[in-house]
C-alpha cells in the first residue's frame, strides 16, 4: 500500500473520508499520524536556519499533524491551502482581517452567523471598513450594492437560524467583475454537500466544531483558500499568529473519518421530522433547504448534493410567542438547551433574530432550532410531541 492518493480521486465520498490525509509511510506504517506537540524545531545548522531550508520551522506554522488535516480538508474543498485556526468563529473573521483594509467596503449577507455580525459591526468598523448588509436571496443584483472600493463580499448558505439559501455563482461573478473577493461560511453543508470553490467562492469557511469534529468537544475551524488566494490567506496566518492545536486537529480529522455516515443519519432524520413538523397544525413553517414548499429549495436542489441535520420552525403563536417557545424547549428530555450543532445529541434552541436589519423574522410566531443528533428518530418524534403539548397549555 503506498501513500499515493491519485486512486481517490473518483472515489465516493466515504472511500474518500477513510483515505485522505494520511501518509503511513511517514509513520511507519501507522495509520493515523502522530500527535506533534511543538514550539520549537531544530536545525542542523546556522545557515539552514537562515534560509528555512525544511520543511517544519516553528509550531505557528504547521506541524505533521495539522499538515495531515490540512491536506484532508484541501481533498474535501478541492482547494489550494487550508489554514487550521482555534474555532470557527476565528475562520470567518482571520480573512475578513486579512483581506480587508481601512476605506474598504463589505457586503455581509443578512442571514449571518450572529458572532459574524457582532465582529464586523465593531471591530471590522474600528478598523476603517464600511459594513453592509444584503438580503440573502439577492443573486446577480448585488450588482446594485457593488461601489468601486467594495473589496469582499461575504456569503453564508444556508443563512444561520432562517436557513435561507443564496445563489452563490451568480453573487460570486458580479463580485469578480468588480475585483471583489468571495467568502462563504459553509459550515452547514460541509464540503460533502456543497463545494463553494467550484461555485466560484475564493474562500471557504468551515467551523470544524460542528460536524467534523461532532461530539460537542472541539472548536476549531478551518479556511481554505483557491490558488489566487491562498498566498495572502497564508500570510495573514503567519502575521497574525492564530494556529490551531495538534490535539485538537487530530480529533477533527478522526473525526472526518465517520462524518459521512454520521451526515447520512443526520440528513434523514432531520428531513423525516422536518416533514411530520410541517403536517401539524401548530407549526406556522418549516425552515429546511429540502423541503419543496421551503422559499430556498429550488437553489438548494440545483447547487447542493445534500442537506445536514439543523433546521427550524416557527411555532404558531398569537401572542406569548417567547412564553411558548420557552415552555417548548423547557418541556424536552432528548433535545438538550444548548448552542452549536453537529453532535451527536440533539438540541434545541428559541432563536433570536432581533439584530437582523433586512431578512427579520417571521411573523406568525417564535422560530425554534433543532439540532437533530443521532438518537433514533421515533424517540425524538415523542419527545418533540411533549414540547408541543407543553406550548399548548401556555395561553
Ligand atoms: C457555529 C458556527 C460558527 C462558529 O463556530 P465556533 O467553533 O463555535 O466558533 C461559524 N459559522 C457558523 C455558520 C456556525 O454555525
Amino acid at each position: 500500500m503506498s501513500d499515493d492518493k491519485d486512486h481517490l480521486a473518483a472515489a465516493g465520498v466515504n472511500t474518500r473520508l477513510a483515505h485522505i490525509g494520511n501518509r503511513p509511510s511517514e509513520f511507519h506504517g501507522f495509520v493515523n499520524p502522530p500527535v506533534v506537540r511543538a514550539s520549537t524545531v531544530l536545525f542542523p545548522t546556522a545557515a539552514a536556519m537562515e534560509n528555512r531550508a525544511q520543511k517544519y520551522t516553528y509550531g505557528t506554522r504547521g506541524t505533521p499533524t495539522t499538515d495531515a488535516l490540512c491536506e484532508a480538508i484541501d481533498a474535501l474543498e478541492g482547494s489550494a491551502g487550508t489554514i487550521i485556526v482555534p474555532s470557527g468563529l476565528a475562520a470567518v473573521t482571520v480573512p475578513l482581517l486579512g483581506f480587508l483594509a481601512a476605506g474598504d467596503h463589505a457586503l455581509i449577507v443578512d442571514s449571518v452567523y450572529g458572532p459574524t455580525r457582532h465582529f464586523c459591526n465593531t471591530m471590522l468598523k474600528r478598523l476603517g471598513v464600511e459594513v453592509e448588509y444584503y438580503e440573502p436571496a439577492i443573486g446577480a443584483g448585488i450588482e446594485s450594492l457593488m461601489r468601486p472600493n467594495t473589496r469582499l463580499v461575504h456569503t453564508e448558505a444556508p443563512g444561520s437560524n432562517t436557513f435561507e439559501m443564496q445563489d452563490i455563482r451568480a453573487i460570486s461573478e458580479v463580485a469578480h467583475r468588480h475585483d471583489a473577493v468571495v467568502t462563504m461560511d459553509n459550515t452547514w453543508a460541509t464540503p460533502i454537500y456543497f463545494k463553494p470553490l467550484d461555485h466560484g467562492v475564493d474562500i471557504s469557511v468551515h467551523a470544524s466544531t460542528k460536524y467534523p469534529a461532532g461530539h460537542s468537544d472541539i472548536l476549531l475551524g478551518t479556511v481554505s483558500a483557491n490558488a489566487a488566494h491562498w498566498p495572502r490567506l497564508h500570510e495573514t496566518m503567519i502575521t497574525l499568529g492564530i494556529c490551531g492545536a495538534p490535539e485538537d486537529s487530530y480529533l477533527v480529522l478522526r473525526g472526518l473519518r465517520t462524518m459521512g455516515v454520521r451526515l447520512e443519519h443526520h440528513s434523514r432524520s432531520a428531513l423525516a421530522l422536518a416533514r411530520w413538523l410541517e403536517s401539524r397544525d401548530d407549526v406556522a413553517a418549516v425552515l429546511h433547504p429540502a423541503l419543496e414548499s421551503f422559499s430556498g429549495h429550488a437553489i438548494w436542489k440545483r447547487d447542493f448534493s445534500g442537506a445536514s441535520g439543523v433546521f427550524s420552525f416557527v411555532l404558531k403563536a398569537e401572542g406569548a410567542g417567547k412564553a411558548k417557545s420557552h415552555a417548548f424547549v423547557d418541556a424536552l428530555r432528548l433535545f438538550g438547551i444548548g448552542w452549536s450543532w453537529g453532535g451527536y445529541e440533539s438540541l434545541a434552541v428559541p432563536v433570536y433574530l432581533g439584530d437582523r436589519v433586512i431578512a427579520k423574522a417571521p411573523s406568525e410566531g417564535p422560530v425554534i432550532r433543532l439540532q437533530v443528533g443521532l438518537e433514533n428518530v421515533e424517540d425524538l418524534q415523542r419527545d418533540l410531541e411533549a414540547g408541543f403539548a407543553a406550548a399548548a397549555s401556555v395561553r
